[in-house]
């Protein structure tokens, strides 16, 4: 029988323990891994086993736990360190810390609305333990230390927006979405695509103070200044936290982070960087001295614009009122989480077909926590739909399907010497009706894209027109997917590791001076917030 901590009992689960029918179920989600296995082993290299398993995961490693039928005493129990799990029974286990002594950790166990804290859980053959908090980084990672109830998500949501107005001077309408971020984060292993806020302002601007308050509400989160260190990148596979990144601008390594933070939107992507396979999937928050120029990463993020203030009215994030209120509000959202996350799925909004599929994907993953508020989800729509969230994108979505479907084919066929222009439609169209885009091209939309973008080697033949494709144009390709990215081009749909293609290595690897062209046709977009957010 699992041992019971000192924390408070809110329901009575002997039912769940040590039954019967329980047993053949169990099904652990989250980082299970026996106590005492080689740590160093866990992150970094993965091998190509462990790669699969993640890549198509609910988010984490998904281990089934095996389960002999004969029960041996507890003696002999295998103890599973565990950060979150879902049993097949419908049974959740998240960590938490002891509110008496904050190093320890503990398991909240949420079954049918019953919750326990628990020091194990004991399930036939295997005691699930909490995950000890034994390196730097995850020390610092604010947990909540038990969960309530809330209102409803509107009063969790309103709570939210005014925490942060205590402690922040930001223009009123990024208020919700900021709250919407926070609720996100407590689901985001439900999403395909993780939310990203862009803070950016000049120095007094108040940036690392958002960021500070943000991190008292988020789940699991980690602020940081250095994302070289082999702790974030264990923080990083280890417990899916969100990573509130301050001045981002002035880390070392500054394409490995944009490396990173690009490849951590989609839940698929596998990041690799420097022969190191990192599963950066997860809610991020980075703050930027001035704009980021990374047009790819831009799209992908909510850019939230800081000004100075004078406002001397405001409350530190440090201040006890401000932090007693956190901690009230982390155990709602914990339970939020517990009552949300097997229903949680992020829906269309209607109308949200006139955004393009980056902003799309952030307004729905953004959304999904209170798909039932219309009204909400609608005003964040028009938000969306002002060009305020999201900088604008300098691919057209034609440029960008035709890109995808170009790097996609590269990337499967090896002879990719010559390509009819049918062919090259039908995969553009494929993609874009798997990827759930209402868009279609045809043959002569796609030539005059190809134009564009510069592969305007194509000529006529017996089974019409045939776009030629030398080493140069693969080059491009990788350049212009890497500097504009690809929208939805998840590892499913290339089949193919970074590791087997060398323009894919030389990528990732080396540091590019060739800057790419953009294409004919296309300004190039930069938003400059310099002259507007400097004091007058
Ligand atoms: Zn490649």
């Amino acid at each position: 029988m699992a041992t019971q901590s000192n924390r408070p009992r809110h329901g009575d689960f002997a039912a769940m323990a040590g039954s019967k029918s329980g047993e053949e179920d169990l099904l652990a989600r989250g980082n299970p891994r026996p106590r005492g296995s080689e740590i160093s082993n866990g992150f970094g290299v993965h091998s190509p086993e462990l790669v699969r398993l993640q890549s198509t995961g609910q988010g984490h490693v998904r281990d089934e736990l095996s389960a002999p039928s004969e029960s041996g005493s507890s003696a002999h129990k295998q103890n599973v360190e565990t950060d979150f799990a879902e049993l097949k029974d419908g049974t959740l286990v998240e960590l938490i810390q002891d509110s008496e002594n904050p190093h320890r950790t503990l398991l909240a166990v949420w079954k049918n609305g019953d919750l326990r804290y628990l020091d194990q859980l004991e399930y036939d053959s295997q005691v699930l333990v909490p995950l000890q908090r034994t390196n730097e980084t995850f020390k610092r990672l604010r947990l909540p230390a038990e969960a309530n109830p809330y209102e409803s998500v509107q009063s969790l949501l309103s709570r939210v927006e005014r925490l942060i107005s205590r402690c922040v001077s930001v223009d009123a309408m990024y208020i919700p979405v900021l709250a919407d971020f926070v609720l996100s984060t407590w689901l985001v292993d439900r999403f395909f695509v993780a939310p990203y806020l862009s803070v950016v302002g000049l120095p007094q601007s108040g940036k690392t103070t958002l960021l500070k308050v943000l991190s008292l509400v988020c789940r699991r989160p980690l602020l940081i200044a250095d994302i070289t260190s082999a702790s974030f990148y264990r923080a990083c596979a280890q417990f899916m936290p969100t990573m509130l990144i301050d001045e981002a601008g002035s880390i070392r390594n500054n394409r490995a982070l944009r490396h990173l933070l690009r490849a951590g939107t989609t839940r698929d992507v596998i990041s690799v960087l420097a022969n190191r396979t990192c599963h950066a999937y997860g809610a991020k928050v980075i703050s930027w001295l001035e704009p980021c120029d990374d047009t790819a990463l831009n799209s992908r993020c909510v850019l939230i614009p800081m000004i100075e203030t004078a406002r001397t009215d405001l409350a530190g994030p440090s201040d006890s009122e401000v932090e007693r209120e956190a901690a009230a509000l982390q155990a709602q959202l914990l339970q939020f989480r517990f009552q949300n996350y097997r229903s949680v799925h992020p829906g269309p909004i209607p109308g949200d077909e006139i955004l393009r599929p980056r902003s799309r994907d952030l307004l729905r993953t953004l959304s999904a926590a209170h798909l039932q508020d219309v009204k909400r989800s609608q005003r964040l729509l028009e938000f969306f739909d002002s060009g305020q969230a999201v900088p604008p994108e300098p691919l057209s979505p034609e440029q960008n399907a035709v890109l995808r479907a170009l790097y996609s084919i590269i990337h499967v066929r090896k002879d990719y010497t010559s390509i009819q222009t049918g062919d090259l439609t039908s995969t553009v169209n494929y993609f874009l009706r798997i990827a759930g885009e209402s868009l279609r091209l045809q043959p002569r939309k796609v030539g005059a894209v190809l134009t564009s973008l510069g592969f305007s080697n194509r000529r006529r033949t017996n089974s019409g027109w045939v776009v030629s494709l030398n080493r140069e144009d693969g080059e491009k390709l990788h350049q212009l997917s890497e500097h504009y990215g690809i929208d939805r081009l998840s590892e499913r749909f290339q089949k193919i590791s970074p590791n087997d293609c060398d323009l894919c290595r030389a990528v990732t690897a080396k540091k590019s001076n060739r800057v790419p062209q953009v294409p004919k046709g296309q300004a190039s977009t930069t938003l400059d917030l310099r002259e507007e957010l400097a004091p007058h």
